[in-house]
């Protein structure tokens, strides 16, 4: 069994989309095994993306992160690093296959709704970067 960790972004929380894309996850069999809604600073929010610090698009990505609150939350379930980049679809509205998060929810390339580890490492890190061991159950 396998952890991962997810946003739901500002601009999903704003249209009160966090309970729809919440009955995905559940829907998919991921469990939702810890969960809080934070309003990132500038600080936060470039430390989560230091891996896009040279990207052309990081300082719209931190304002769009920074801009209202978001939900974040562990998930576990079988493959869920995977199963969850698959339900998510790509980053792209566009490009994202009929049913995933992304094709029904997204806005567009950069206000597309939630985020999710693409791998086992980030996983690890972008848990521990939100939550402590006492808040995942
Ligand atoms: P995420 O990391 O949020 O799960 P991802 O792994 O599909 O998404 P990344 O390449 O890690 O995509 O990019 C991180 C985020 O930066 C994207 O989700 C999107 O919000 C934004 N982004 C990526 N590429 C672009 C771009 N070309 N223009 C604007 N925003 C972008
Ligand atoms: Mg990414």
């Amino acid at each position: 069994i396998e952890k991962t960790f997810s946003i739901v972004k500002p601009d999903a929380v704003k249209r009160n989309l966090i309970g729809a894309i919440y009955q995905r996850f559940e829907n998919a069999g991921l469990k939702i095994v810890a969960s809080k809604m934070v309003h990132l600073d500038a600080t936060k929010a470039q430390g989560f993306y230091a891996e896009h610090e040279e990207k052309p698009f990081f300082n719209e990505l931190v304002e769009f992160m920074t801009s209202g609150p978001v939900m974040v939350q562990v998930l576990e379930g079988e493959n869920a690093i995977y199963s969850y980049r698959e339900l998510m679809g790509k980053t792209n509205p566009e490009d994202a296959a009929c049913g995933t998060i992304r094709s029904d929810f997204a806005l567009s390339m950069r206000y597309n709704s939630v985020h999710g580890s693409d791998s086992p490492e980030s996983a690890a890190r972008e848990i521990a970067y939100f939550f402590t061991e006492d808040e995942i159950c």
